[in-house]
């Protein structure tokens, strides 16, 4: 039994709350009260907490709740952040709640970044913090365009029925971006109308899934050579480009949008 739940923080972050027979870990609890609340509500104790990378809007809730965690905090090799129990680096394996989430660092938006991907051969989910939205990518503050680009790569590479759980809720504004780029791309078209649907119920537009971004994504098409011919008018070398100069002309057309 594995229950995912979004629990909205700020003004548009989500907070991810997994529960199983074993217990109930957040991702990124930017804030505590909400989380609290929730709990609260639906009678749960915390078990586990992970976090992604360092930026306030991901761990700010951390102290608070670590008062009564059963567990303990795990999260990037990043000494800035308080309240770490586990600091994990590529590659390495954790278990939380009857769950084991394989570590991928993926470096870019900040350097710490790291993603948690459940590895359930019927399911597969990944917990990607600000390094993948749907219908775009993060800003990227700390590393270069490369690292960002290859980050991404190795998240294309995961089975394409994962799901994609983000750490905002930035779909709507991502895709009038993506419809921009590639405008005669119907995929994102038909996208922009399920989810504004979506949003108007009250609901997340998240978890997405890796499928989905391939189609939809610029940032995820930067090999695509329908992406390619969309951006001919205003990239000169675009067909002849690597997918990394692509992903860089994109990422700053992104930044003045
Ligand atoms: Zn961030």
């Amino acid at each position: 039994m594995i229950n995912i739940q979004s629990i909205k923080a700020y003004s548009d972050n989500y907070i991810w709350l997994i529960t199983t027979n074993e217990g109930n870990l957040v991702i990124d609890p930017g804030e505590s009260q909400p989380v609290i609340n929730y709990l609260q509500k639906h009678t749960l104790t915390l078990t586990d907490i992970l976090i992604t990378h360092h930026h306030f809007d991901h761990v700010g809730g951390v102290l608070d709740l670590k008062k009564n965690i059963l567990g303990n905090v795990t999260g990037p090799l990043n000494h800035q952040i308080e309240g770490l129990d586990n600091h994990v680096t590529h590659g390495m394996e954790i278990e939380s709640c009857g769950l084991k989430f394989e570590v991928i660092e993926i470096p870019g938006h900040t350097l710490d970044h790291i993603a948690y991907f459940l590895n359930d051969s019927d399911q597969p989910r990944l917990f990607c913090g600000d390094t993948l939205f749907s219908g775009g990518c993060g800003r990227v503050f700390e590393g270069t365009h490369d690292q960002m680009y290859e980050s991404l790569e190795k998240l294309q590479k995961l089975p394409s029925n994962t799901l994609v759980y983000s750490a905002h809720e930035y779909t709507l504004a991502n895709l009038e971006f993506a419809g921009q780029v590639e405008q005669d791309n119907q995929d994102i078209s038909e996208y922009i109308h399920l989810c504004q649907q979506k949003i108007k119920d009250g609901l997340p537009t998240l978890p997405s899934s890796l499928e989905i971004e391939h189609r939809i994504n610029p940032f995820m098409r930067c090999a695509d050579s329908h992406l390619r011919q969309a951006i001919a008018e205003n990239m000169k070398n675009s067909k002849t480009a690597t997918d990394a100069e692509i992903f860089s002309y994109l990422r700053e057309w992104k930044d003045s949008f």
